[in-house]
């Protein structure tokens, strides 16, 4: 099983990372996927991923950590894909957020920019959504970008998540689909394709059902497992084999070298 998308670089995870990572192999999860969020936090994640090969990484300015200035941020990503020492899977996280305080046309103007480095790159992205379905298909389109991606935490509906899979891109299923209130959501991921979904948690966001209010971690990605198994009426290996297949296609295949 793979977490597509945990923030293990984060403060909250510093003084206790090996026991984390230990209770996340224990409940069987092979691969770690670190998106990035801010400079500071790239240095953080390239050495964790050197330390540990299960975990992989991807670059990008998240827009709840955006600015005034964004050109620095922008410069130094550009920077730092041209002498990291492993390329990253993707760029990311990166994406449109209507609920934080950064005027919208400065996060597209981010965004626009980092689906660009993404072309130039041949990577896909990891895209980060909220109240932003319609303007960030709008973007993609705009920008004529075709390398694919995930649309990570995905929540909306069936609708929205065809236009998102008609253009190349994955859903990331998270633990909203814990909460028997997520009726719209829960039914999406009930009816799209197996072959569109990756499994993940947002740790240290995005609590599971049940533990509201506590630091997520990796290991509880076994109940997004549980409840997209009971949904789907599938097999929870069967959903572990093609979620990781379906990993591996979208992160190798884009790489240039
Ligand atoms: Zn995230």
């Amino acid at each position: 099983m793979i977490d597509s998308h945990c923030h293990l670089d984060f403060d909250t995870f510093r003084d206790d990372i090996d026991s984390v990572l230990a209770r996340a192999r224990q409940a069987g999860v092979r691969r770690f996927l670190i998106p990035g969020t801010t400079p500071s936090g790239w240095q953080r994640q390239a050495a964790l991923s050197q330390q540990h090969s299960d975990i992989d990484v991807a670059y990008g300015l998240h827009p709840y950590f955006l600015h005034d200035d964004n050109q620095s941020g922008l410069h130094a990503l550009s920077e730092h894909l041209s002498h990291c020492d492993a390329m990253p899977l993707a760029i990311g996280e990166i994406g449109l957020d209507a609920t934080v305080d950064i005027p919208e046309s400065e996060q597209v103007a981010v965004l626009d920019k980092q689906l660009g480095i993404a072309k130039d790159a041949g990577l896909p992205v990891i895209l980060h959504h909220r109240k932003t379905h319609h303007l960030l298909l709008e973007r993609l389109k705009a920008m004529k970008y075709e390398n694919g991606g995930v649309i990570h935490a995905f929540s909306g509906s069936q609708q929205v998540a065809e236009d998102y899979i008609e253009r190349g891109f994955l859903l990331g299923v998270g633990g909203t689909i814990t909460y028997a209130r997520a009726q719209k959501t829960r039914e999406t991921f009930k009816n799209v394709p197996l072959g569109t979904l990756l499994l993940e948690t947002d740790s240290p966001d995005m609590p599971m059902s049940g533990r509201q209010g506590k630091r997520n971690e990796p290991a509880f990605i076994r109940q997004v497992l549980s409840s997209l198994s009971e949904l789907r009426e599938e097999d929870e290996q069967h959903l572990i084999a093609v979620t990781s297949a379906n990993y591996s296609r979208l992160f190798s295949s884009k790489e240039t070298g």
